[in-house]
């Protein structure tokens, strides 16, 4: 709960209008796409790093938790409040600032959402290439936080790779600058990368220097149908064993087709897995790519190939790619959804793995996402009132599996709150001691999203309640 003058103090910092305490409101700040509600006591909307910075200088005084929350499609409860406390929107932070078109450089408030940011880009031939599937909602503040990939991660990385610099506001009140605007520059340590995959805990992101790329000339999209997942799985490996890197390379499983063509239909043919890939780039080349990984995709056992005859069909394409999540969701609403990473040469080993789990717990496991980088969101369906307890079992047997094929228990979605307790399977006690005091170092008050990446020391409680709706 917080004060009257705590209240008080924060309107007068963003101005009446900018906060609120309505229980109404506070509901709409008190999700995220992990399903897991935790009410805050007040959301605030500043303008401009200096009123953020007022705020974190009297959570200090006054001791109150902060979080900073973009669109809230986040899928490890980064925005949610669970100590309560006071959340700030970046909606009145939304502007591109400046697109330098003679150095490739973008300058964006936080709360920008990604595809527009990329519409303004490529309508002066530019590229923002990180395309988390929720980019027509996410934030680029909520971005730079996760480092989000997307399907085009595998040839052109993640946000980190293009974050040149940053204006942050550090828990304790200062504002800072970090990183540059130049292509290099190795002057200290590098903040920018600290802040980057920080999930909101060491500084709140005010003004992002992004790099841009020359848009590709041309892209072809093609999609590859096999009768089952092994055989899709074993033509990632070779598409990538053969050196070519493709623009998209992700991957459905037979339940996720099944649930997009309920959910949104759009004509996907019924199959036991697909591929959809994109090559990009110059035009002669992009033909010549195209050909190889057709060849290599028949060569896998792909019982069909081809290519988008146009832009329709490729909007198709996407749009079924876009909704599985959403799809799965409706299906079944008891859906734990995982984004492990394993080495690419080891996906068939990935999917046979994921059938022994699914067998073992009786548990529905729907398989898509990033095949090119081994990004597979691991998605356990489950009857909430019967198989919670299963799920929860087979989800940490799909982490020791990521693990035991030298992967990581993430790949896009970070620790938050969802995957804390699992934070040592993955690391060892000296690198989360390491982690912990740089987070005490910058927030020594622990005001600046508490409850997150780390587990909950024994004893402390959560202040908000916590529903799963
Ligand atoms: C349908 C769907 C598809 C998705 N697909 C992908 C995908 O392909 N790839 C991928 O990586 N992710 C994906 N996600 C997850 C999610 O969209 C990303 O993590 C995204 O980056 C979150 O952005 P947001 O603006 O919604 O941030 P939020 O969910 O609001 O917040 C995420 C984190 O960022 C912090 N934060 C927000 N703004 C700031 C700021 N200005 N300064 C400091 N910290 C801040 C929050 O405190 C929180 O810890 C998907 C989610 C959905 C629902």
């Amino acid at each position: 709960m917080l004060s009257n003058l705590v209240k008080n103090g924060l309107c007068r910092i963003v101005g009446e209008a900018n906060c609120s305490f309505s229980r109404e409101e506070l509901l709409c700040y008190s999700y995220d796409a992990t399903n897991t509600l935790h009410q805050p006591d007040a959301v605030v909307f500043p303008s401009g790093p200096e009123e953020v910075s007022l705020i974190l200088k009297m959570a200090n005084s006054e001791g109150f938790p902060v979080i900073p929350r973009g669109a809230g499609t986040g899928f490890s409860g980064g925005s949610l409040p669970v100590e309560g406390g006071v959340v700030i929107s970046f909606e009145r932070m939304r502007k591109i600032l400046e697109i330098d078109t003679e150095n490739l450089v973008a300058v964006v408030e936080p709360g920008v959402v990604t595809w527009d940011l990329q519409q303004k880009a490529e309508k002066l031939g530019l590229f923002y290439p990180p395309d988390p599937s929720s980019l027509k909602f996410s934030t680029i503040g909520g971005n730079i936080a996760e480092c989000a990939g997307g399907p085009r991660a595998v040839k052109y990385g993640v946000t980190r790779d293009y974050v040149l610099g940053l204006e942050a506001v550090l828990p304790t009140g200062e504002i800072i600058n970090t990183g540059v605007r130049t292509a290099k520059g190795v002057v200290g340590y590098d903040l920018t990368r600290l802040l980057v995959c920080s999930e909101g805990t060491l500084g709140i992101v005010t003004k992002a220097v992004l790099k841009l790329l020359p848009l590709p000339e041309a892209t072809v999209t093609m999609l590859s149908l096999f009768s089952d997942m092994r055989d899709a799985a074993r033509a990632t490996s070779a598409i990538i064993k053969s050196r070519i890197i493709p623009s998209t390379l992700e991957i459905m499983d037979s339940v996720s087709i099944k649930c997009v063509e309920g959910f949104a239909k759009t004509g996907l043919p019924d199959a036991g897995a697909l591929l959809l890939i994109e090559v990009d780039g110059h035009r002669a080349a992009v033909d010549a790519e195209a050909e190889a990984v057709r060849k290599v995709c028949l060569e896998s056992g792909a019982k069909e190939f081809r290519r988008a005859a146009d832009k329709d069909e490729v909007k198709d394409l996407w749009k079924a790619r876009r909704a599985v999540s959403a799809a799965l969701y409706k299906a079944r609403p008891g859906k734990i959804n995982e984004d492990i990473v394993v080495p690419r040469s080891r996906i068939p080993e990935l999917v046979e793995g994921l059938r022994g789990i699914s067998e073992r717990y009786g548990v529905l496991i729907a398989s898509f996402g990033h095949a090119g980088d081994g990004n597979i969101h691991v998605n356990i369906m489950h009857d909430k009132e019967t198989q919670a307890e299963a799920a929860l079992s087979a989800a940490e047997d799909v982490f020791r599996l990521a693990l035991s094929l030298g992967g990581t228990i993430s790949g896009e979605h970070g620790v938050g709150l969802s995957k804390a307790r699992y934070l040592d399977m993955e690391l060892k006690p000296e690198a989360i001691a390491a982690m912990r005091k740089i987070k005490e170092a910058f927030d020594p008050r622990g005001i600046l999203n508490p409850g997150k990446i780390f587990p909950t020391p024994p004893g402390r409680k959560a202040a908000g309640s916590a529903v799963v709706l």
